[in-house]
């Protein structure tokens, strides 16, 4: 399951920043992600509680936003969108393009805020 390896770089990262800052116990952790980046929401959410099972962060929450898919038209440079991976295959609303469209959003893996307290 890639999820966990995704969630496992993340906790290192969330570490990291943790550790130089003196901070203690983790309460929150904000991804985004693209549409396009392959991530199930779902089981992000069930491999961050199970590695933080047991741990000083346990019990803390992962927070997602999806980024919508964002193109731009091989054909016009006309910029359009679409919510999932499917955006890629529709024409351009301008031009009727269907093939070469460049993603502009939706490959996005970053994490966006934590928020931990004192040690
Ligand atoms: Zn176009």
């Amino acid at each position: 399951m890639h999820e966990m390896s995704i969630v496992e770089s993340l906790l290192a990262m969330v570490q990291a920043e943790m550790d130089s800052r003196g901070c203690g116990r983790l309460e929150s952790v904000h991804v985004v992600y693209g549409a396009m980046a392959g991530i199930v929401p779902e089981s992000l959410q069930m491999c961050f509680e199970i590695m933080t099972k047991d741990t000083p962060n346990e019990g803390a929450r992962l927070e997602l936003t999806c980024l919508p898919v964002r193109l731009r038209c091989g054909g016009c440079g006309t910029v359009f969108g679409g919510e999932g991976r499917e955006a890629l295959w529709q024409p351009c609303p301008v031009c009727g393009e269907t093939f070469g469209h460049a993603v502009e959003q939706g490959r996005e893996l970053y994490l966006k805020r934590l928020e931990a307290w004192p040690a």
